[in-house]
């Protein structure tokens, strides 16, 4: 399988694999053949803006039981950064959030692939 990514990086292609593997093989075949895989807008990021924080929210977490968990991640970032202008890492955010009484975000965390894929996206 090559199974077609863009950004084409290995930890998508990874990711992406894991799940088509799990499809029955003749869909497998075709989704191979027949598919580009994009990887572009995040599910939720912070970054700065105009002298600003600005949260960046895909449409699609308000259709998630978990989004204002996803919102509050966000926040957790800017707060937490705030006096150094800069955000911090996924794991702080994690963990405040779950101070703020929100429930765990994501149980099975790899923080090291997800610091991975914020690079490759220039997100935080
Ligand atoms: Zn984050």
């Amino acid at each position: 399988m090559r199974i077609d990514v863009f950004p084409n990086n290995p930890l998508f292609k990874k990711w992406i694999m894991r799940a088509v593997k799990k499809l029955p093989l003749d869909v497998q075949h075709w989704v191979d053949y027949n598919v580009l895989f994009v990887v572009a807008i995040p599910f939720g990021s912070a970054l700065r803006l105009n002298n600003k924080y600005a949260i960046i929210l895909h449409p699609s977490i308000f259709l998630y039981k978990d989004c204002d968990g996803v919102i509050a991640h966000e926040v957790a970032h800017i707060w937490l950064g705030r006096k150094r202008k800069c955000l911090v890492s996924e794991k702080r955010a994690d963990q405040l959030v779950k101070t703020w009484g929100f429930g765990e975000l994501r149980p099975n965390a790899n923080y090291e692939e997800i610091a991975e894929m914020d690079k490759i996206l220039g997100a935080d």
